[in-house]
């Protein structure tokens, strides 16, 4: 079922047509041999600067390669992993992979880009949050591989932070203080307290790909536009870097950039793919 359309990118299994075939269950109970087994695998999606187009890293997307399902997405499976536990293992193995990705890149074109560090982003779910080996775990990867914390950010949503009290802060704090990147991914589809934003220890902040999406109607609508142009206006006056998910468009590329987003990720640049994929993107233009 996992088509790999052009290149060696793969086309994700269709969750509706699998739904009857795959139960929930039945891959709850075979995630763990999988693990052990090396069915997951990682694809890399570029994060582009808006402003030049160059690149400066890319974020990591994990997928399960199921013996008998193909290939299936995120969705399918880490809430199921969350529920196990699974997750915790599972999101120390990402990590580990992606840090020791971000290392090849490095070493191949130096550890910063037009764009600022060359850097790996790796998603957490709330349950790593919560995990009491979360910064321990993450100290000890970026000192095995030799990798600078600013080689690596954290993506946490929106809604694992909402009402977070300061024991929920802590391990990201201490994460932000050695210099990893903390982002805050979705951002705009929960109901957080804008002034809120102060309080955690962010510095980038993900705007939802329905933003994106309302970029897409000509003209876009004028109340989407001015929401867009007031995060922005707030998150750059709290020193915070604008990144836009999920853009297909030049016209949105094109729109976000005027409403002084900073970087960007999406299709119209770079699907998910293999590491080496980076290498054919403007990553080398972007050091010189
Ligand atoms: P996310 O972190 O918000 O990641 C962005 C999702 O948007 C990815 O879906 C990506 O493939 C997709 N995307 C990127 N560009 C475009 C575009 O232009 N158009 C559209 N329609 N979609 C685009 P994916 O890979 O299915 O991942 C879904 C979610 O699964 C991620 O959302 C993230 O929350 C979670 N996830 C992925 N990898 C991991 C992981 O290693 N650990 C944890 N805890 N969660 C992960
Ligand atoms: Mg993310
Ligand atoms: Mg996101
Ligand atoms: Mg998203």
């Amino acid at each position: 079922r996992a088509k790999s359309a052009g290149g060696n990118r793969y086309e994700l299994a269709d969750p509706e047509a699998d739904a009857r075939v795959i139960t929930r269950h039945g891959l709850t109970t075979a995630l763990p041999a999988a693990l052990e087994r090396g069915e997951f695998f990682i694809e890399y999606q570029p994060l582009v600067h808006l402003g030049d187009g160059s690149v400066h890293g890319a974020e990591a997307l994990v997928r399960w390669l199921h013996p008998q399902h193909g290939v299936l997405g995120p969705d399918r499976f880490i809430p199921l992993a969350e529920h196990t536990g699974l997750i915790v293992p599972l999101g120390r193995w990402v990590l580990e992979q992606s840090v020791r990705q971000a290392r090849v890149w490095r070493e191949r074109y130096g550890e910063s880009t037009a764009a600022g560090p060359l850097r790996i982003n790796v998603n957490l779910s709330p349950c790593q949050l919560t995990h009491p080996g979360l910064v321990q775990d993450t100290v000890d990867i970026l000192e095995r591989t030799g990798v600078a914390p600013d080689a690596l950010c954290l993506e946490v949503t929106e809604s694992a932070l909402i009402g977070a009290d300061d024991d929920l802060l802590k391990p990201l704090r201490r994460l932000a203080e050695m210099g990893v990147d903390i982002a805050l991914d979705d951002f705009g589809t929960g109901y957080s307290n804008l002034a809120n934003l102060r309080r955690l220890p962010v510095s980038v902040l993900k705007l939802d790909r329905s933003f994106t999406q309302s970029m897409q109607r000509f003209p876009a609508d004028p109340v989407d536009l001015k929401i867009v142009e007031g995060i922005v206006a707030l998150a750059h006056s709290l020193d915070l870097t604008v990144t836009v998910e999920g853009v297909e468009t030049g016209a949105q590329a094109e729109q976000l950039r005027i409403l002084g987003c900073d970087t960007a990720q999406g299709w119209y640049y770079a699907r998910p793919g293999p590491p080496e994929r980076l290498h054919e993107l403007a990553l080398v233009d972007a050091t010189g």
